[in-house]
């Protein structure tokens, strides 16, 4: 349905073309009124979107600079006016900006990137402007002015199209497809498009029957934004590929200023230079935002690997870290070093009587008042994994460790978290394993001895501490 009222509207201007025996007035309606359909069919869909991810207000926005730019040709085609040829020339180029800041800025990105992107941005459309304001005093077909307009042009597009083929083949989530698709589409076919009618027809006036090509880029973008939305797909992409693009993106806009600034330092070597340092500035202070948030992320991350997500006390991984930096520690120093393996009682009857969600807030209560009991800023305690704990106490007396573990039991009992068993109230069971001067060995033997120690706790009815046998180690 949307091919063919596009087909029709094509047919009508040919029509208008045939009737008018080629006048350009016959032209300029069609195409003004082709991008006014795809502006408002972009702003449609970006009304559509969530608010992040509103590039399509960016689409619709370089649409409205075209049909701009065509409407000035038609007012200057009426009046004759130089000014309106070079306003239409200068939004003919403009409406690339929006676009490249489109495909070169992720709606997703922090803030101060997109700012960036927005700077870098502007300067291409100034640079664009100048550029072209200096060539668009003597338009001679065939002259040297022409020919480098043609060129600033060319490239324009190529990059647009380029940039956006890229997003498209690398995007995964199917919001990004759809929007890159579009784009693409557009991309490939303008520049074709415009290629064609800049090259083959640059002295051919409006109101040809190659007028028709023009609309068709603006068409077919009006159809690809009035689309329904594509179903989400989840698509095995080599992640490498998509890193690269991702890290890549933002080196898209210094890389459109750079041959842009290369075209304008020879007329306006300062304007040229700007852009040169424009260029290389964007892209080094983003990259260096980038490189902060990644050692940032990194940062969180490791400390998310190291800590227990229903607990918030260390897991097992921290723990098991502590344990071998602490062990090769006291070997060094022939410092002592104690391990409380910690076990809730009867936990399994717990959960069965007041269920899961009650289970859980108990391993809470029961972590925090563990971690209350060990004070040094050397002792570590961790869940090890279910309902078991263990604490690790470097530099201290097998009395001290005795100590620690006696006062988590009584911190546990006085919680008074309630058990459907008889004594009422939660309680811990503790197997404390102790080697006065770690001369050798390995740290599974201290935990051997702690396991076996818990094991004799439970055995002699919990709720108690037991001492493993002196190490070997
Ligand atoms: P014992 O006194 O001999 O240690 O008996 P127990 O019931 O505590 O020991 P058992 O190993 O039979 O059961 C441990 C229970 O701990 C079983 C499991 O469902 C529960 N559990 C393990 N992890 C979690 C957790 O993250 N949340 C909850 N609610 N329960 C857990
Ligand atoms: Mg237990
Ligand atoms: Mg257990």
């Amino acid at each position: 349905m949307a091919y063919l009222s596009a087909l029709l509207f094509l047919a009508a201007h040919a029509c208008a073309i045939g009737i008018s025996g080629g006048a350009p007035l016959a032209s300029y309606p069609f195409l003004v009124l082709a991008t006014l359909i795809a502006a408002i069919s972009c702003a449609w869909r970006a009304r559509r979107t969530a608010r992040p991810e509103r590039e399509w207000d960016l689409a619709a926005l370089a649409m409205l600079l075209w049909g701009g730019g065509m409407l000035m040709a038609t007012w200057q085609a009426v009046t004759g006016g130089q000014l309106a040829a070079t306003v239409s020339l200068l939004l003919y180029v403009l409406y690339g900006v929006p676009l490249t800041f489109a495909i070169a800025s992720a709606g997703s990105e922090a803030w101060p990137l997109r700012l960036i992107d927005a700077v870098l941005a502007i300067g291409l459309g100034a640079l664009y402007a100048t550029h072209t304001l200096s060539l668009a005093a003597d338009q001679t077909v065939g002259g040297q002015n022409f020919l480098d307009l043609r060129l600033t042009l060319d490239l324009e597009n190529l990059f647009i199209a380029t940039f956006a083929l890229v997003r498209l083949a690398t995007s995964t989530n199917a919001r990004a497809r759809d929007y890159f698709r579009a784009l693409s589409c557009f991309a490939v076919a303008y520049l074709l498009v415009a290629a064609i009618t800049n090259h083959f027809f640059a002295d051919v006036d409006f109101g040809g029957y190659a007028d028709l090509i023009i609309g068709v880029p603006f068409l077919w973008l009006a159809i690809l934004a009035r689309q329904s939305p594509s179903a989400p797909v989840v698509r095995a992409y080599p992640p490498r590929r998509n890193h690269l693009v991702r890290a890549g993106s933002h080196l898209f806009l210094p890389l459109t200023l750079l041959p842009i600034s290369a075209l304008v330092v020879g007329n306006r070597p300062w304007l040229g230079a700007l852009g040169f340092v424009l260029a290389t500035l964007g892209a080094g202070v983003r990259g260096v935002l980038l490189q902060i948030r990644t050692y940032e992320e990194r940062d969180q991350l490791d400390v998310l690997a190291r800590i227990d997500g229903l607990t918030r006390i260390p897991n097992r991984r921290h723990f098991e870290e502590s344990m071998d930096r602490e062990w090769r520690r006291c070997m060094r120093s022939g410092d002592s070093l104690a391990l409380l393996m910690i076990d809730i009682d009867h936990f399994k009857q717990i959960n069965d009587a007041y269920g899961h969600p009650e289970g859980d807030r108990i391993l809470q209560a029961v972590a925090r008042a563990l971690a209350g009991c060990a004070h040094r800023s050397s002792d570590t305690v961790a869940r090890y994994g279910g309902e078991e704990f263990a604490a690790l106490l470097p530099s201290i007396g097998r009395n001290g460790a005795l100590n620690v573990a006696e006062a988590m039991r009584a911190a546990v009992e006085e919680l008074a978290l309630p058990s459907p068993l008889a004594n009422g109230v939660v309680t811990i069971s503790v197997g404390v394993a102790f080697i006065a001067a770690v001369d050798g060995g390995h740290p599974s033997d201290l935990l051997a001895n702690a396991d076996e120690a818990l094991y004799r706790a439970k055995a002699e009815g919990r709720n108690r501490i037991r001492d493993a046998a002196p190490s070997a180690a």
